[in-house]
């Protein structure tokens, strides 16, 4: 026999009330047998040991309500005599399970990579042993010790705890508010403890119940076989053992030692039954976890941006020549490099699956898993992030770079109220008592333009509206005075009054404290009305930058200019809503990357020349990846064409 693999099977039907009572009873009985259990000296007139061998394998009766057992000892006081140590062994194994299991689980699901693997691989090896023959080698060793064998089963079973709770982390880790909390500067074990453990616990609860009815019959197994208590201590597994050898002579034996083992088990099922139901709807009422973090935008090649490293030097955030790629697959943002000065607005933009994200996710050092930064640097505040020891990043998350997320409410982790979640990053990061940071939290989400924040910080996420729960996060993200926000399609799930409230928040946040902002858009009518650079991103590469006066006056691009045709805030601005027309096609997947122009098979503009690799040179005051763009925008503009440089000369 191996140990069993316990999960949250789906429960037969039944009715809420039901299970909810059967785990209030199945408590109940608990709490009886231990109390009947240690206490069996005061309210039993008789001895756990005491024989009557003239009453032996009676029924019941006034003097023994259960009856007597084959020495004439009353049944009813050694069954309950026996009661608290069943249930404490059973108890130690489900402990000791845990407190391998979870642990275990967290550091596999935060470090995956070969960790994960080697410690996966321990837990298949412990599952597949047939733990009675372990532990009846155990009891070879050291005897009927049922500490040491129960603690040993406990080793067993962890490896099922480890494999549900690996699972159970790992998509704990993908919830956005784990990274918001990264983004804090929190430690791993902070994180771990603060936001994946809670989300754990209802899990936890289940597997416990379920294991310590697991761990009962085990436990009562042994004693049936006689490796049990030594004799004549009672246990439930040797009385049903007795009772088994009495059967045809004397039944009634079995009836009170097998019910009360039933009834035991049967009570830690219907307590993970309840508890089972209460994580279900638990689970329903959090928010599902945000794609965005996880989701894998384009792909690979070959170019990188050249000679844009000498912007770092006024900038406060910047990336040079960065390729991000999916481990043992391809590029999903190659040569990208960008730079953000302090009080300026950088506006990040293209199509879904065009790499801002994945870009924004690993200035952050926050690359989904399997995702890594393979070449190029990041810098944060005159420090390369890659030179950071763990600490080092630590202190620059939250406190110099920070980060709000497309969706705020799941952002924010649903367990906490606003208050709490507000109130233990500025205590950490600022070193100010409670009270103070309460001050501080309200002062927050004031300047964030909430109306009433003391209501606001005692509530919970689901409790706030979309636009609100954004400020919340924006407030959150600004909690350790942050120099730089990055800030993901913050106003895409928002409705457009909400979404001009918080564009103008941004205006007002640089303006006021020259916070410098990064802010990942699809829409170029978000990046006309608040940035003032803007780097348009096509398959994982920047095709044009430049100021936004300078890029959406006199786009350069073919891409650019396609994407502006397409923008109803940009193309019907000066006159009557009108038909508008879109980039035929769709952003190439990352397999299907080349080393030549990644756009062409969407460019109307494209011919025989294009198929060359293509970098990103400068022309006039932008830098663009097209070899015709000064052609085009020759063309386009023959009356007022300026300082061309021919797309022929690089920004060396
Ligand atoms: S290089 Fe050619 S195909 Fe590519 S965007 Fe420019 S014109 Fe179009």
């Amino acid at each position: 026999m191996s140990v069993p693999q316990v999960a949250l099977a789906r429960p037969p039907r039944q009715s809420g009330r039901v299970r909810h009572v059967g785990a209030w009873l199945g408590a109940g009985w608990l709490v009886v047998v231990v109390l009947l259990s240690l206490t069996v000296q005061w309210w039993s007139s008789w001895g756990v040991n005491q024989q009557d061998i003239t009453d032996v394998l009676k029924g019941p009766s006034a003097a023994h309500w259960l009856g007597t057992d084959d020495l004439g000892r009353d049944v009813l006081t050694r069954l309950f005599a026996s009661g608290a140590t069943t249930i404490g062994t059973a108890l130690l194994a489900v402990a000791v399970a845990f407190a391998i299991g979870v642990p275990v689980a967290l550091i596999a699901a935060e470090r995956e990579g070969w960790s994960e693997k080697g410690l996966s691989r321990v837990a298949e090896i412990l599952l597949s042993l047939p733990s009675t023959v372990v532990l009846l080698a155990v009891v070879g060793v050291f005897g009927t010790r049922l500490a040491i064998v129960m603690t040993v089963l406990g080793v067993l079973l962890s490896a099922a705890v480890y494999r549900v709770m690996l699972g159970s982390a790992r998509s704990a880790h993908r919830e956005l508010y784990v990274d918001a909390a990264r983004v804090d500067g929190l430690t791993v074990w902070r994180v771990n403890l603060r936001h994946i453990v809670p989300t754990l616990l209802p899990t936890i609860a289940v597997q416990a119940s379920l294991l310590f009815a697991v761990s009962l019959l085990i436990e009562s197994g042994l004693a049936f076989l006689g490796f049990g208590p030594s004799p004549p201590a009672p246990s439930w597994g040797a009385m049903i053992a007795l009772a088994s050898t009495n059967i045809y002579g004397d039944p009634w034996l079995m009836v009170p030692t097998g019910l009360v083992l039933a009834l035991t088990v049967m009570s830690a099922n219907a307590i993970g039954d309840g508890l089972g139901r209460r994580a279900r709807q638990g689970a329903q009422a959090l928010p599902a976890a945000s794609e965005a973090v996880a989701r894998s935008t384009a792909a690979s090649s070959d170019a990188r941006d050249e000679g844009l490293a000498r912007d770092g030097e006024d900038s406060i955030l910047w990336a040079s020549d960065l390729v991000v790629s999916v481990e043992g697959g391809p590029d999903l943002v190659t040569g990208v490099s960008l730079a953000l000065p302090p009080g300026r607005v950088l506006g990040l933009v293209g199509e879904s699956g065009c790499g801002k994200t994945m870009t924004a996710l690993a200035l952050l050092g926050l690359c989904p898993p399997g995702v890594r930064v393979t070449s190029g640097s990041v810098g944060v505040a005159g420090q390369a992030m890659d030179s950071l020891s763990e600490k080092g990043r630590r202190q620059v998350l939250g406190r110099v770079i920070s980060y709000v997320s497309q969706e705020p409410t799941v952002a924010l982790d649903p367990m906490f109220s606003v208050g709490y979640q507000l109130t233990q990053p500025i205590r950490r990061m600022r070193g100010v008592s409670r009270s103070e940071a309460r001050v501080i939290a309200a002062d927050l989400l004031a300047r964030v333009g909430i109306v009433d924040p003391r209501l606001v910080l005692k509530r919970y996420p689901h409790q706030l509206s979309g636009g609100m729960a954004q400020r919340v996060a924006i407030a959150l993200a600004l909690s350790g005075s942050p120099q730089i926000l990055v800030a993901d399609e913050p106003t895409t799930a928002l409705d457009v009054t909400v979404q001009a409230e918080l564009l103008s928040l941004f205006r007002s946040l640089v303006a006021d404290t020259a916070l410098a902002i990064m802010l990942v858009t699809h829409d170029l009518g978000v990046v006309a009305d608040v940035c003032d650079d803007v780097a348009v991103m096509y398959a994982g590469q920047v095709v044009e930058r430049g100021t936004v006066r300078e890029v959406l006056d006199r786009p350069r691009h073919p891409y650019t200019q396609a994407l502006l045709s397409a923008d109803p805030h940009v193309a019907n601005a000066d006159g009557p809503p009108t038909r508008l027309p879109t980039i035929a096609g769709q952003v190439p997947p990352p397999e299907a990357w080349t080393p030549h122009c990644r756009f062409a098979p969407r460019c109307e503009h494209a011919r025989a020349a294009c198929a060359v690799p293509v970098a990103l040179v400068r022309q006039g005051d932008v830098l663009v990846r097209c070899v015709r763009s000064a052609e085009l925008d020759e063309a386009r503009h023959p009356v007022g064409a300026h300082v061309n440089d021919g797309g022929a000369r690089g920004d060396h």
